[in-house]
Protein backbone atom coordinates (compact mmCIF):
# COMPACT_ATOMS: atom_id res chain seq x y z
CA UNK A 1 0.00 0.00 0.00
CA UNK A 2 1.55 3.50 -0.83
CA UNK A 3 2.00 5.59 2.26
CA UNK A 4 0.96 8.35 0.86
CA UNK A 5 -2.77 7.75 0.43
CA UNK A 6 -4.01 6.11 3.03
CA UNK A 7 -6.89 7.01 4.92
CA UNK A 8 -5.35 10.25 7.60
CA UNK A 9 -3.08 11.85 4.82
CA UNK A 10 -6.50 11.89 2.53
CA UNK A 11 -8.33 13.97 4.82
CA UNK A 12 -5.32 16.21 6.48
CA UNK A 13 -4.18 17.29 3.06
CA UNK A 14 -7.29 18.78 1.61
CA UNK A 15 -7.16 20.30 5.08
CA UNK A 16 -3.73 22.12 5.23
CA UNK A 17 -4.15 23.58 1.85
CA UNK A 18 -7.21 24.84 2.56
CA UNK A 19 -6.45 26.55 6.35
CA UNK A 20 -3.14 27.88 3.97
CA UNK A 21 -5.30 29.34 1.57
CA UNK A 22 -7.54 31.16 4.03
CA UNK A 23 -4.70 32.11 6.06
CA UNK A 24 -2.79 34.07 3.12
CA UNK A 25 -5.89 35.56 1.91
CA UNK A 26 -6.79 36.81 5.60
CA UNK A 27 -2.99 38.46 5.49
CA UNK A 28 -3.76 39.76 2.46
CA UNK A 29 -7.52 41.01 3.70
CA UNK A 30 -5.38 42.92 7.12
CA UNK A 31 -2.84 44.16 4.69
CA UNK A 32 -5.96 46.38 2.54
CA UNK A 33 -7.97 46.37 5.75
CA UNK A 34 -5.45 48.62 7.92
CA UNK A 35 -5.42 50.81 5.08
CA UNK A 36 -8.80 51.20 3.86
CA UNK A 37 -9.85 51.46 7.28
CA UNK A 38 -7.33 54.62 8.41
CA UNK A 39 -9.59 57.23 9.95
CA UNK A 40 -8.62 60.69 9.05
CA UNK A 41 -7.71 63.05 11.92
CA UNK A 42 -10.35 64.24 13.90
CA UNK A 43 -10.75 66.95 16.88
CA UNK A 44 -13.05 65.72 19.58
CA UNK A 45 -15.21 68.43 21.41
CA UNK A 46 -17.57 68.41 24.22
CA UNK A 47 -20.72 70.55 24.17
CA UNK A 48 -20.48 73.46 26.99
CA UNK A 49 -24.03 73.90 26.76
CA UNK A 50 -25.70 70.25 26.42
CA UNK A 51 -22.66 68.22 27.05
CA UNK A 52 -23.25 66.55 23.26
CA UNK A 53 -19.79 64.64 22.74
CA UNK A 54 -18.51 65.08 18.74
CA UNK A 55 -16.57 65.09 16.27
CA UNK A 56 -15.15 67.08 13.50
CA UNK A 57 -12.46 66.87 10.97
CA UNK A 58 -12.17 69.90 10.12
CA UNK A 59 -8.53 71.58 12.01
CA UNK A 60 -11.21 74.24 13.60
CA UNK A 61 -10.04 75.54 16.84
CA UNK A 62 -14.36 76.37 17.38
CA UNK A 63 -16.89 73.65 16.04
CA UNK A 64 -20.33 74.42 16.31
CA UNK A 65 -22.59 71.93 18.32
CA UNK A 66 -24.52 69.29 15.88
CA UNK A 67 -27.44 69.52 19.00
CA UNK A 68 -27.72 72.74 20.02
CA UNK A 69 -25.25 74.79 17.74
CA UNK A 70 -23.47 76.63 20.14
CA UNK A 71 -19.58 77.11 19.70
CA UNK A 72 -17.20 74.93 21.88
CA UNK A 73 -13.39 74.89 22.07
CA UNK A 74 -11.62 70.91 21.15
CA UNK A 75 -10.87 69.23 24.02
CA UNK A 76 -8.50 66.85 22.28
CA UNK A 77 -6.86 66.72 18.72
ZN1 LIG B 1 -24.68 71.40 22.36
Amino acid sequence: MNPSFDLPSLFYLPLTVQLGVLILLSLLYRKRGVRKHRLPPANIFRCTRCRHLYMDSRRVPLSKCPKCSSLNEVIRR
